[in-house]
């Protein structure tokens, strides 16, 4: 460890999506902030490090503009304009466009490589005033002071230690110090599915259109990810999602041509595939002069496209509060300070929560009358414009949007 303890207002432990977020809409007042991540960029780049490509609502698109991160991505966010869902073997199906949700674009939401947010929020933060970026550095141990935190960060050049009256979990679960800065873990439940990922390629132009298909063995989502090209998404039962992540190029494309139909064109040229376990649980997300946000605060089920887009709604409200709190000369790090922030956030997280994980009930389910029941409902919405807007405004963020206003 060399020299004395860098003083911050904010630090952040984690600088995935949820961290960089946080730190770039802190980075547009004056709180000083140190955001510290422990894979350094290059490492953060390769596709095995995140092969994820990230729905993003509408809501999130006009977060990321109002922080100036959005001109920085919008050549690579492909627009969703039309969802369409439908449950094979059955006959209900919905088809939700932009025109139903009376957005301020023509665009449902956007898909984004995670890679690609992930290194224009790194830049933008290190472009400001008022930030500093550790990375690659390692957080390994965290000491409680009456008014502060003391962090010990590990890095290539050496030790050193920072100290800040509020630290921020954005870890996505995974440092194992929750314990230490008396935040509940989320203490995620395995679901018993692994979701594989990839790109494929199309023979028609997918017009922006997004599926998803739910099968008896679990959710296919294909997300519009360039011209011709789809993010697969392939929910299944674990050990038939390994085998199918191990299949040939060939045979992979002739499973997911199967699966899915030949609604979108002819499948080809798979990237590699890439399997991800699946979890859910959610936690208080406050602790001493600390508190969670993203993955480390709550982890959904991907089959609506939530979990980030409820973390990037943490970092926008956390940093209102804290800027409401610097405004007003308030301790920011106090219990006081944060209790309302985080009451809000509880609500939100338990509805979005058990919203995604009555759909996977309900969708993954055999029973014959509830498949009956599904396709019912399905067609209902497809008849009504109400019953779209409804469900447009659960998954799109917008009510989210609207209760900011
Ligand atoms: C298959 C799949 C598809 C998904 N699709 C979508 C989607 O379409 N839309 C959506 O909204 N969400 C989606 N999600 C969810 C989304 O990917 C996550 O919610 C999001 O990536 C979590 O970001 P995070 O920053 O909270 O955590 P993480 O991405 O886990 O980041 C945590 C960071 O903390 C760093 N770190 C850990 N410990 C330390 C330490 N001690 N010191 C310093 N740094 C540390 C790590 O290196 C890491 O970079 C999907 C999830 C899965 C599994």
């Amino acid at each position: 460890m060399t020299g004395a303890p860098r003083e911050f207002d904010v630090a952040i432990i984690g600088g995935g999506l949820a961290g960089a977020s946080l730190a770039a809409a802190l980075a547009a007042g004056e709180i000083k902030t140190a955001l510290i991540e422990a894979a350094s960029d290059e490492e953060r780049a390769r596709p095995e490090f995140d092969a994820r490509s990230i729905a993003l609502t509408d809501d999130a698109r006009r977060i990321y503009t109002q922080l100036g991160v959005w001109k920085q991505v919008a050549g690579e966010a492909q627009p969703i304009r039309e969802i369409h869902i439908s449950d094979r073997g059955h006959f209900g199906m919905a088809r939700l466009r932009a025109e139903d949700a009376g957005t301020e674009t023509d665009a449902l939401g956007h898909v984004l490589p995670a890679r690609v947010l992930g290194a224009a929020l790194h830049r933008h933060v290190r472009a400001a005033a008022h930030a500093e970026v550790f990375c690659p550095a390692r957080v390994r141990e965290v000491k409680e002071h009456e008014q502060h935190w003391e962090l010990h960060v590990s890095a290539p050049g050496g030790g050193m230690a920072l100290r800040a009256p509020l630290v921020v979990l954005a870890d996505g679960g995974r440092s194992g110090l929750a314990a230490q800065l008396g935040i509940a873990e989320a203490e995620p439940k395995a679901y018993s599915q692994l979701a594989v990922l990839c790109q494929v390629s199309v023979d028609l132009d997918h017009h922006g259109r997004a599926y998803e298909r739910f099968t008896r063995e679990g959710p296919l989502a294909l997300l519009p990810s360039a011209a011709r090209r789809y993010a697969v998404v392939w929910t299944g039962d674990a050990r038939d999602a390994k085998r199918r992540a191990a299949l040939s190029d060939e045979d992979f494309t002739a499973e997911l041509q199967t699966a899915f139909g030949d609604r979108a064109g002819a499948f080809g040229e798979p990237s590699a595939r890439r399997a991800y376990p699946l979890r859910r649980g959610r936690a208080h997300p406050l602790g001493r002069r600390a508190v969670s946000i993203g993955d480390a605060a709550h982890v959904v089920h991907p089959v609506a496209g939530q979990g980030f887009n409820l973390g990037l709604r943490d970092a926008a409200a956390l940093a209102e509060t804290l800027r409401a709190a610097a405004r007003d000369g308030r301790d920011f790090g106090g219990r006081a300070a944060l209790e309302s922030y985080a009451a809000a956030r509880r609500r939100e997280t338990a509805r979005v929560s058990g919203f995604t994980d009555g759909l996977m009930r309900v969708f993954c389910s055999r029973s014959r009358p509830l498949g009956f029941a599904r396709s019912l409902a399905l067609a209902g919405i497809e008849l009504c414009p109400p019953a779209k807007r409804m469900l447009l405004w659960r998954t799109m963020g917008m009510a989210a949007a609207r209760a900011r206003e």
